[in-house]
């Protein structure tokens, strides 16, 4: 059985509709993330699975139950805010303890939960410190262990690391990832960076003014973007229209000329229009003209060294396409101004429908 669904939600908020006819699935001891651009909707669903908002319309179902009237505090969410801070006057053990608190547990159960939890977050002999004398990231951890101190059976996650510069975010994440497949725990996380979303998750729901736009695995999410909105809020740049020539190859005529895909979803029929997008990592730069098809001569407008990457700004044969590719290490010889030689890897072209106006 579905361990959470979700059914058909909506909600408005006056006039703005802040979710529109949402429903997904979650298995037991799944990630999933919701992610997408401020204002789309994905606090709000948030808050209506925990039980803090209610729905205009639509079920919510944990293991087949209806808990669409339930209150929050029978549900057995856990949560974990940016905003849900700690108590500073309590020490950490006394923060870890206030769930088990509530809910009656005994001083020794509560005790030895505490250490179990100190142990699962890596801070062992830190239950008589105060918050206050904690670092960013040692606060976070405390507030993972509160959240997961009574054993929810879903964790909801709030932008929970938005507060944390971008090392500290990327050690946590990792942990924090870590720590929940250990426990098997099923959690949703909110957050609107991808790369936080891909860390920590086993599928991410890509929102966009209230709706799915698509939901799949990370990998899936990248490799094959349903829409140029996925295409572009995942920071793939390189976006063009074409037109389909032939499916078998597929071969696309567009403006820096004909293009070889690996493959055409089977909707397109020869004459079609469609958008394609050219993943950043499917170029290839040569010193002379790469043979067969996909070989570009383009000119090198911008060179930025990244460290794993350079990144490159190129501008195609038609004088007008500007295309934006991550070369792997400091590989790029070629100066601003020069003539370069590119091959663009059939992999890495994604044909979509044209983009649909909301
Ligand atoms: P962010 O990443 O900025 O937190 P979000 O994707 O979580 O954004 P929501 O906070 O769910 O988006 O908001 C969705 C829409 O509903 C927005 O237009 C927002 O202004 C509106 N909204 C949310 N809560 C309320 C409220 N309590 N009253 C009025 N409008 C609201």
């Amino acid at each position: 059985m579905t361990f959470l669904a979700i059914e058909h939600i909506s909600k408005h908020f006056d006039d703005t509709p802040a979710l529109q006819g949402v429903s997904l699935e979650v298995a037991r001891g799944e990630i999933l993330c919701l992610l997408g651009p401020s204002g789309c909707g994905k606090t709000t669903l948030l808050r209506i699975i925990a039980g803090l908002e209610q729905p205009d319309t639509g079920r919510i179902l944990f293991q087949g139950q209806d808990v669409t009237a339930i209150p929050s505090h029978r549900r057995g969410v856990g949560l974990m805010f940016q905003d849900y801070v700690l108590f500073p006057h309590m020490t950490v053990g006394e923060n870890i303890a206030f769930g088990l608190k509530m809910q009656g547990w005994s001083r020794q159960a509560i005790a030895h939960r505490v250490q179990e939890l100190l142990q699962l977050v890596a801070m062992p002999g830190y239950e008589d410190r105060r918050v206050y004398e904690l670092s960013g990231g040692q606060q976070q951890r405390v507030a993972l262990a509160r959240s997961l101190a009574p054993s929810p059976q879903l964790l909801m996650l709030d932008e929970p690391l938005g507060a944390l510069d971008r090392t500290l975010r990327d050690q946590l994440l990792l942990e924090l990832r870590d720590i929940l497949k250990h426990l098997g725990q099923t959690a949703i996380y909110v957050t609107h960076d991808q790369v936080e979303a891909f860390a920590v998750a086993d599928r991410v729901a890509l929102m966009r003014a209230g709706r799915i736009e698509q939901i799949d695995t990370p990998e899936g999410l990248y490799l094959r973007p349903a829409s140029p909105f996925v295409a572009r809020f995942l920071g793939m740049t390189n976006i063009l229209s074409g037109e389909l020539l032939q499916r078998e190859p597929p071969q696309v005529r567009t403006p820096l000329g004909l293009l070889h895909l690996a493959q055409v979803p089977g909707a397109f029929r020869p004459g079609d229009s469609l958008t394609l997008v050219i993943r950043p990592e499917s170029a290839r730069l040569g010193r002379a003209p790469f043979p067969g098809p996909n070989a570009l001569v383009a000119t090198l407008l911008t060179r930025s060294f990244r460290g794993a990457h350079t990144l490159i700004q190129l501008l195609g044969p038609d004088q007008q396409t500007r295309l934006t590719f991550e070369i792997p290490g400091p590989r790029c010889m070629a100066q601003p101004g020069e003539r370069v030689y590119v091959h663009l890897d059939p992999d890495g072209i994604v044909a979509l429908a044209q983009e649909q106006e909301l």
